[in-house]
């Protein structure tokens, strides 16, 4: 994270809103629409900047290719850094509202291919390959409220809250941190039209958790960067910062980590219970090659995660099991009981390219690569 100077808390909070509700009460001329395209960086973080159209695009098709200053963003040299912004999920604007969009782009070189953290590019290719079978996602992100000094929000400067147990959705001021964030995250995605199913208080203090599905192929990948640039831009109002880290607190506090929820038609079907033990013997024969994909550092960032404490399973251990929570892979207990649904993927860090593990999931269990 960048450092904060010595305010401790953002200027954005005391900026003057009254002031600011004016000037956004200006009526929009109807010829002209504002368009925010949005990319990820060279270090998975998340970029965007603005541009009018004058004319109302109705689909992604529509929209312009675009550029933007690598360099800037920890992506090329600067001597060549201009780098492509292409165009490829439309979502409605929940900050200008009207007919402004959010422009989800992928990002290319000069040359014209992939920057290094596009990885759209390749998972779009195995989701076409895997179409017939269907794959659906549903990504659990996890993610930690923060003061602008680093410390998660709402905790006491010098100590700790009380001991994990009460907060795990929770309800009460003592209990749980910044609903308001939330519930006006939950309010921008439902808006913008991403396919969020549900929000929870998590089980360490100003740790929180939406759910994203279920989605088919590429847009699993699509509406999760979405929605947590939704996040980020909400929390900025709030003068509060977002964090991804899969363990921001060392000690006796739980990480955040993003469960993939993963099924096929077959799954889904009667008796699809024998197709989900079948991708778990898959998924076991290739633990490694997940773990790499799982988090941007190759699995660095897990190791700090995924040490077999705090609902988590051991790194360097493949396991399943029906409702267990220390297990790689977990069959929920709705699903063995019905014979049918779906697994779950407890690996994935909260900081992971969700293009990334939908697509080693796709590449292990439907195209048995
Ligand atoms: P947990 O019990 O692990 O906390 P959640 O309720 O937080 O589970 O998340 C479950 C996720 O699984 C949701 O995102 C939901 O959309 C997704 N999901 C439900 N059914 C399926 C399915 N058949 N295939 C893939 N994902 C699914
Ligand atoms: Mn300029
Ligand atoms: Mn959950
Ligand atoms: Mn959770
Ligand atoms: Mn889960």
């Amino acid at each position: 994270m960048a450092q904060q100077g010595v305010l401790g808390f953002s200027p954005n909070t005391v900026m003057n809103k009254s002031a600011a509700q004016r000037f956004h009460a200006i009526p929009q001329p109807d010829n002209k629409i504002r368009a925010e395209y949005i990319w990820i960086d060279g270090e998975y973080g998340i970029r965007s900047k603005t541009r009018t159209l004058d004319f109302l695009p109705k689909s992604v098709q529509d929209l312009p290719e675009w550029n933007y200053d690598g360099s800037s963003c920890y992506q090329s040299q600067g001597s060549n850094s201009d780098t492509y912004l292409i165009p490829v999920a439309m979502f409605k604007d929940p900050f200008r509202l009207g007919n402004n969009k959010l422009v989800l782009c992928d990002t290319y070189k000069h040359d014209r291919t992939p920057t290094e953290t596009n990885q759209r590019h390749t998972c779009i290719k195995v989701m076409e390959a895997a179409k017939d079978q269907k794959p659906w996602f549903g990504i659990e992100q996890e993610y930690t409220l923060l003061d602008m000094d680093g410390r998660p929000f709402g905790w006491p400067k010098c100590g700790f809250p009380g001991p994990q147990g009460p907060y795990y959705c929770g309800v009460g001021a003592d209990k749980v941190y910044a609903r308001d964030i939330v519930e006006a995250h939950y309010n921008a995605c439902l808006y913008a039209g991403v396919n969020i199913s549900g929000i929870n208080a998590e089980v360490m203090p100003s740790q929180w958790e939406f759910q994203v599905g279920p989605c088919e192929g590429i847009t699993i990948g699509d509406e999760l960067w979405m929605a947590r640039f939704l996040l980020h831009r909400v929390a900025e109002e709030f003068g509060v910062v977002v964090t991804l880290d899969p363990k921001p607190m060392e000690g006796d506090w739980n990480g955040a980590g993003a469960h993939c929820n993963f099924s096929t038609e077959a799954m889904r079907k009667p008796n699809g219970i024998v197709e989900i033990q079948n991708a778990i013997t898959k998924l076991s024969k290739h633990h490694d090659r997940h773990i790499q994909a799982y988090d941007p550092k190759k699995g660095a960032d897990n190791a700090r995660r995924l040490t077999g404490k705090h609902e988590t399973s051991s790194i360097h251990d493949f396991s399943s099991g029906v409702a267990n929570r220390g297990a790689s892979i977990r069959i929920p207990r709705g699903c063995a009981e019905e014979g049918k649904g779906y697994l779950e993927d407890r690996r994935p860090s909260s900081n992971c390219d969700p293009y990334a593990v939908s697509e080693a999931i796709v590449r292990t269990c439907c195209l048995n690569e």
